[in-house]
């Protein structure tokens, strides 16, 4: 009998001084936006940052993806805005992981774009996709985007990513209250009417403008409690330990609500993610003061080898924790649309 003897593959890992995995990195491929989103944008200013070019990122990509990157999202500003954006979704979808499998690739879009995009998008290999949407009522909707018209046009965008076959869509709805906090139960029922995943985000101080106040962020327990008045809802067990939404189903079994709560129950501890912004830097955390240029030195004509050791030197230097409401907070660097959601 012959022995095939087991060869051992090693994995790397990204690990950062507080003895976190970091697994998933956000790219940001644009910080130009189409929308003016009250939440994220001042309605004035454009884009701040400049944009690498689709076989840079390429580059950067297949790096942090060879130090231990299972997840890769595509964000912006509007990612669907990016001429190339397709090419780099195909390029991506044919990578492997260090242990063989298959890239985790999702795009975060305001799915304006989508009518158009979304076959070619499944046709490029993309894997998953996540929707903003702050409204079912279309007021409210387009009162928050500050783009007539929008309302239908994610609408149609998000049936036509359904059309081309995407399945579990996420939809994200950042809440405000005073803003759209009457829309929680209509966004319950949306989620079993139109078979998505709706996932409320806390609102976080990452605006362009002087909007957050503690008193505007909608708690996760207050907004369970919300939703369970008309409509119980059971939690459902996390997938893995750096799961950002706490789960849960409809007391019937039909649909998938999600809390992301970065302010009422920060989840740091668990924090797997990395940031690249739009012009190269890397960002450890949300709230970072300070960045990290990997395109300098890219541009410096550094080799992979070099650059891939800045890489882990910076995820060494991650962030414990943000200080959101702790006095002294000071607001990052950059806001959301200019580091990439
Ligand atoms: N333009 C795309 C979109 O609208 O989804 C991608 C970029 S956007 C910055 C990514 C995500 O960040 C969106 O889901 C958005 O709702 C969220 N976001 C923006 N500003 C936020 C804030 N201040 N607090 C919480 N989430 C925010």
């Amino acid at each position: 009998m012959t022995h095939t003897p087991q060869v051992e593959v090693e994995i790397p890992k990204l690990m950062d001084s507080h003895g976190r995995q970091i697994h998933d990195l956000r790219v940001s491929v644009t910080d130009r936006c189409n929308y003016k989103c009250v939440y994220c944008r001042s309605g004035e200013s454009g884009a701040l940052y400049s944009e690498l070019e689709i076989g840079q990122y390429l580059r950067l990509i297949r790096l942090f993806i060879s130090l231990g990157i299972q997840k890769v999202r595509l964000t912006g500003g509007e990612p669907l805005l990016r001429p190339g954006l397709l090419e780099l979704v195909e390029e991506l979808a044919r990578l492997r992981t260090p242990g063989g499998g298959k890239l985790d690739l999702a795009v975060t879009t305001n799915g304006h774009l989508l009518p158009k995009l979304a076959a070619p998008l499944k046709a490029a290999g993309l894997g998953r996709l996540t929707v903003s949407m702050d409204a079912v009522d279309e007021i409210v909707f387009e009162e928050i985007t500050r783009i007539p018209g929008s309302f239908k046009t994610v609408l149609a965008g998000i049936r036509a990513a359904k059309a081309a076959g995407f399945t579990s869509i996420k939809i994200n709805c950042v809440l405000m209250r005073g803003f759209n906090d009457g829309q929680i139960e209509g966004f319950a029922k949306f989620a079993r009417d139109e078979e998505v995943v709706v996932r409320f985000i806390e609102f976080m101080p990452l605006e362009e403008g002087r909007l957050w106040k503690p008193e505007t962020v909608i708690p996760l327990p207050e907004l369970v409690e919300r939703i369970s008045r008309v409509m119980p809802l059971l939690p459902i067990a996390a997938r893995d330990v750096s799961e950002t939404a706490r789960r849960y189903t409809f007391a019937d079994g039909v649909g998938e609500i999600g809390i992301i709560a970065p302010v009422s129950q920060a989840f740091c501890g668990a924090c797997s993610r990395i940031r690249l912004t739009s012009d190269g830097k890397i960002r450890t955390c949300l709230f970072s003061q300070s960045e990290y240029d990997l395109y300098a030195r890219m541009r410096m004509g550094e080799s992979d080898e070099d650059l891939s050791a800045y890489i882990v030197a910076a995820v060494l230097g991650k962030e414990a924790r943000h200080h959101i409401g702790e006095p002294g907070f000071l607001k990052p660097s950059r806001s959301m649309v200019h580091i990439g959601g």
